[in-house]
């Protein structure tokens, strides 16, 4: 579903370009937005959500997909955790639609898919792994890494339910945007995946900007 912003981007507290290949993994604050935006178009975002006071709580697509009665994720979905409860709200979507059935890519599954010379290809799950480790304060480890969202990723159900990863439906300047309800560690891998159409082989940079309530 299309929902278009009304936020100013001048009026974010905070923005933050995040190359290809590179992480994001910042708190936002109850009642904070944040908007992921694709600049230059067919870009795949894969990301994680915990509960900023206690990290074992985080992003369920089983309970979100479940309560939903959807497989996909767009304006007026309320993301839960795996405890039940709202973390945030997509509150904005120029997009239409995001995926959480895919996963992200890894050394092991690009592997699988590819072939064997692209073990050593970075993957999104190398740049959550990093990011893990370079934010001690946060205080996870490999095993906080789990199911996500893919914003921007066109990963369409096929008429017999099997997954398909297609080119991209994401365009230039197309963002999602999320309204917090609990203090969420936002964790993104802006994807440098080369081996399938989801972000058109030419991975690009995204901006992550957050307002304040009062915008
Ligand atoms: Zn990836």
């Amino acid at each position: 579903m299309i929902v278009e912003s009304a936020l100013q981007a001048e009026s974010a507290v905070r923005r933050d370009i995040v190359p290809a290949g590179d992480y994001y993994m910042k708190v936002v604050k109850k009642g904070q937005t944040v908007r992921l935006l694709d600049l230059e178009g067919n870009q795949a975002a894969d990301t994680l959500f915990y509960n900023a006071n206690d990290p074992v709580e985080r992003y369920s697509a089983i309970d979100t997909i479940r309560e939903q009665g959807n497989v996909y994720l767009t304006a007026g979905t309320k993301i839960l955790s795996d405890q039940g409860n709202e973390m945030l709200e997509i509150v904005a979507d120029t997009c239409g639609r995001h995926d959480t059935l895919g996963g992200a890519c890894a050394t092991e599954s690009n592997t699988v898919r590819y072939a064997l010379d692209k073990k050593c290809m970075h993957a999104c799950r190398d740049s959550w792994l990093l990011a893990v480790t370079e934010n001690e304060k946060f205080g996870m480890s490999k095993r906080d890494i789990t199911h996500n969202i893919n914003f921007f990723m066109n990963v369409p159900i096929t008429q017999e339910g099997g997954l398909t990863f297609e080119d991209g439906i994401s365009g230039s300047g197309k963002y999602v945007e999320l309204t917090a309800k609990m203090d969420v560690i936002v964790l993104v891998s802006n994807c440098p995946q080369l081996n399938n159409p989801c972000n058109a082989y030419n991975p690009t940079p995204i901006e992550v900007l957050v307002w304040d309530a009062a915008a």
